[in-house]
């Protein structure tokens, strides 16, 4: 034996073995960590689904398959961690044969393939991953200090120390394997090296000037270096358990196996309930039987889930969740990389304190028993220049800055995005959680809120009374269950129409424009008026879940009551409740998002969306110049795209608008960037960083579309307000935010219309008619369904004056929904003097159902809805109103110093790989 040979042995006999030591001491103590955090039954369920979800994430990438050079570079760097195990064994039996092969398999050809394929895949794949890393590394990147960079706050040392083992123990495998084939040549000069040695035969030739010995002793060279770098790996990742971009190489197996949703749906729509550490759900009735109150939250490192902790410790630094967060990209604190970096942090080092007994805990160093006192949530003393101060995982004041938890807005761009499944979300509000119920320490404008909800049932405060004015100014009645309707057996749909729907001015169109185009297509349904109350989103999301109990039992209870089976919802965030969350109450629903029924109507042809007027002979042109936008840009909502998956029905209602181009925004789909409203945003100032709203406006606009297309009334409050600021700059003017159905119900409209000239002018000459072969029940087919309900236009909720008014007989006399320009303008009076004269080519000027300023057609719900709106202004800074001549300015107006560049610009694009 040489002396290299000797010391090889003696080093590669000795550090493996602490390796191994360590590495079980560090998994031992993974285990007693997580197994000390709160219980969690619900993620052993259906143990063959998790066992397939994980292996489908795993060997396909699945999770990153949206960054696809990504995907591919570190799915050959994480199989070839597998599969080149194999390798390491080898090696070691190499330090003291330099021939050897593993047995049975260690010459057969397609095991060596695979060995070389993916020491060529792990080689390739750890270069391209390096490449990325630097490209987008913070020097580079836009933002204070490169904040836009998805590593930005990552751990630099760690990503290089385990990019370079990667590298280094593929170049040596590649290495061992061309000395392997040199060798071979020498000791068995009739073997098919090309058979052994595919990809590797070729670089053999480098080493053809040495002996037999000198390769041999280049082998045990090569073999120690790949022994030992990987067991200095080993060891260093042992005494780093905080090292998750290495230790998710072990833990995202467990994590992804554990994850929410057996199925492999990420950890979004339903906010899990809210539970005690033994894991039991802690409803109202239980909390009153219990004798002492129970941690409601997450107070302390040590009240979160065992999960959660597993989360947070897989948790690879790639910043994928970063890049997407609108918090962070409107240069708020919160990024949820950091947050959950630093949760880790801390509960890893506050470990030894919350595992030992009360005697060992004594004898702990200072600075690990201080740790005890610290709160997660709190003042860091956080510099808006240095958004790393927001977070400090070994206090004194606080690990994370309560600006941190309150900048998300839920949007679950963050879950969508993280690879290995860590659900911040739920995280966030459990920490939200304990701030609201423990310490009542959130943020001063939902104190106005939750005083809303608990005594009126709704966030603005307004009367129950009047939750069905939207519906007076209808051609037809709205049934009300236990008014004109006894039971919805006698309807097809309960239509929900939420607390915006029935009180914000803006929504109140949409709840209109869907409840008329259900009655044209002759869809019957039933409303619950005052007997509806908020769903609590807001309240859930805020932490307020003992307020969110209350209101979502009182709903089912109503809604079992009523016998509700099929809902339809205009609000996103009523759907995401209704459908998800109240059956953790008992309530079971088949909810239906208004654009999935309306386009289903579409396709069954009971509506029948009819050319823009420039299009359409016969169509007035002047009536409406909202009606002839060319192209529409469409918002996806985050509860209605990301946390439902709802995504087709509302682009394909737009698709079925003859003559509209849809113009997507570059973040669209799981993309989607927030409006800024979810998570109870709505309800608080936006006092941090640029505007969300405003951020996502700029995108719209840039892709030159002059309609924003929206399917909820939160979004369509942001985007109105964004839009406003961007008017105020004289920019944006032909550019209106309006809801899917809205823009339906224009066309569908005008194919009514269209329709009854066409009727009319057959009855006056009937023999036309047959003549020309015309079948008289295509003829009235899409007629039909208005006709019938036109007949029963007594109106029981609309004002008694006006549905007979409105009975458009003409063309160009077709109520248009794209007029409701009315909401900014401070003179209703003078604007409805002037609309006359845009509307001079209509013969008849027919009171318009969507204005709003039209004196005549809504004076009684103006007057009921306006004044009960003001103390939701005093009591909480209220984000709807966008009114121009409140005194108030408004969040748009104030965002006015914020827009830059636009928001495809402005944020680095992870996607661009
Ligand atoms: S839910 Fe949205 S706002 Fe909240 S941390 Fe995740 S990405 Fe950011
Ligand atoms: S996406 Fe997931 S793994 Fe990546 S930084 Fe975010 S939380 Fe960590």
């Amino acid at each position: 034996m040489s002396a290299l040979q000797i010391t090889a042995i003696a080093l590669c006999f000795t550090i493996p073995l602490l390796g191994w030591v360590l590495l079980f001491r560090q998994a031992f103590r993974f285990y007693r960590l997580f197994t000390s955090g709160s219980a969690d039954p619900t993620r052993t369920d259906q143990p063959a689904t998790r066992t397939v979800t994980l292996l489908r994430e795993f060997l396909g990438h699945t999770r990153m398959s949206r960054l696809p050079i990504v995907s591919i570079a570190h799915w050959f760097t994480a199989l070839s961690f597998l599969i080149l195990f194999a390798t390491l064994v080898n090696a070691f039996f190499q330090l003291i044969w330099a021939d050897f092969r593993l047995p049975i398999i260690g010459h057969f050809p397609p095991f060596e393939w695979l060995i070389e394929t993916f020491a060529w895949g792990g080689f390739i794949g750890i270069i391209v991953l390096i490449v990325i890393r630097q490209r987008a590394h913070p020097r580079s990147a836009d933002g204070d200090h490169g904040r836009r960079s998805r590593f930005y706050g990552s751990t630099w040392w760690q990503a290089y120390y385990v990019e370079f083992t990667i590298l280094a123990v593929t170049i040596c495998i590649l290495l061992l394997r061309t000395l392997e084939a040199a060798l071979l040549s020498h000791t068995a000069p009739g073997e098919n090296l090309a058979l052994h040695f595919p990809l590797t035969l070729w670089l053999s030739g480098i080493w053809s000037g040495l002996s037999v010995a000198w390769i041999e002793q280049a082998i045990y060279l090569v073999a120690m270096i790949k022994i030992l770098v990987s067991f200095a790996w080993m060891i260093t990742i042992s005494l780093q358990p905080t090292m998750g971009v290495a230790w998710h190489r072990f833990l995202a197996f467990f994590n992804i196996w554990f994850k929410r949703n057996a199925d492999g749906r990420p950890a979004l729509g339903a906010v899990p309930p809210m539970r005690a550490e033994d894991g039991s759900v802690l409803t109202t009735e239980a909390l009153e039987e219990m004798e002492e109150l129970p941690r409601l939250g997450v107070g302390s490192s040590e009240d979160f889930t065992w999960k959660q902790l597993l989360d947070f410790t897989t948790c690879t630094e790639c910043g994928r969740c970063q890049s997407q967060c609108p918090a962070w990209n409107t240069d708020k604190p919160l990024s949820p990389k950091m947050l959950v970096m630093t949760l880790r942090d801390h509960a890893h080092a506050k470990a030894p304190w919350a595992l030992a007994s009360e005697e060992v805990r004594a004898g702990l160093p200072e600075h690990t028993r201080a740790l005890a006192e610290v709160p997660l949530v709190g003042a860091t003393g956080y510099d808006p220049s240095a958004p790393l101060s927001a977070y400090d995982a070994l206090g004194p004041s606080a690990v994370v800055d309560a600006d941190v938890l309150w900048s998300c807005t839920t949007c679950g761009a963050c879950v969508e995005q993280c690879p290995v499944d860590i659900e911040h979300v739920d995280a966030i509000v459990d920490l939200r959680r304990h701030q609201t119920l423990i310490e009542s320490a959130f943020p001063s404008e939902l104190g106005g809120l939750f005083k809303n909800m608990e005594s009126k049932g709704n966030p603005w405060g307004m009367s129950p009374k009047a939750r069905l004015d939207w519906a007076k100014d209808l051609p037809f009645p709205v049934r009300q269950l236990g008014q004109e309707v006894e039971s919805l057996d006698q309807v097809d749909y309960l239509f929900w129409v939420g607390c915006a729907g029935a009180y914000e001015d803006r929504a109140k169109k949409t709840s209109r424009a869907v409840a008329e185009l259900l009655d044209t297509a002759g869809v019957t349904f039933a409303v619950l008026g005052n007997g509806e109350s908020c769903t609590g989103d807001s309240a859930r999301r805020a932490g307020n879940e003992l307020l969110f109990q209350a209101l979502a039992q009182q709903n089912v209870e109503t809604l079992n009551e009523a016998g509700a089976t099929r809902i339809i919802v205009t609000c996103a965030h009523c759907f995401n409740t209704l459908k998800n969350e109240y059956p953790q109450l008992g309530g079971d629903y088949e909810v239906l998002h208004h654009t999935q029924v309306l386009n289903q109507l579409v396709r069954d042809k009971r509506l029948v969306p009819v050319a823009r007027p420039d299009e359409s002979v016969g169509m007035s042109t002047a009536k409406n110049p909202a009606s002839t936008a060319p192209a529409v840009t469409y918002h996806d909502p985050c509860y209605l795209g990301r946390h439902n998956q709802v995504y087709a029905p509302p682009r394909e209602l737009i698709g079925s608008l003859p003559g509209v181009e849809l113009r997507e925004m570059p973040r669209h789909g799981e993309k989607s960037f927030c409006c800024g409203a979810g998570g109870a945003r709505m309800w608080m100032e936006e006092k941090l960083g640029t505007r969300i709203n405003v951020n996502r406006t700029e995108e719209a606009l840039a892709t030159g579309a002059e309609r924003i297309a929206v399917g909820c009334p939160f979004c369509r409050v942001m985007l109105s307000d964004g839009v406003t600021a961007a008017q105020q700059e004289g920019r944006a003017e032909e550019v209106e935010v309006v809801d899917v159905a809205q823009m339906l119900l224009a066309a569908v409209n005008r194919g009514r219309a269209v329709e009854e000239v066409v009727v009319e002018e057959a009855v006056v000459d009937e023999t036309v008619v047959e003549n020309a072969g015309v079948d008289e029940a295509e003829v009235d087919e899409p007629v039909a369904p208005v006709a019938a309900p036109a007949a029963e236009r007594a109106p029981a909720v609309a004002a008694p004056a006006t549905p007979a008014a409105q009975q458009p007989d003409a063309a160009d006399e077709v109520a248009d929904p794209w007029d409701d320009e009315p909401d900014a303008a401070p003179a209703p009076a003078a604007q409805a003097k002037a609309e006359p004269a845009a509307a001079a080519p209509a013969p008849t000027d027919v009171a318009d159902p969507w204005d709003d300023d039209e004196p005549a057609a809504t004076p009684a719900s103006a007057a009921k809805t306006e004044p009960a709106a003001a103390p939701a202004h005093t009591e909480v800074a209220d984000p709807w109103d966008d009114d121009e001549s409140s005194a108030t300015p408004t969040p748009a107006a104030k965002a006015e110093p914020a827009p830059t560049a636009p928001a495809t610009a402005e944020v680095a694009d992870p996607w661009d790989d």
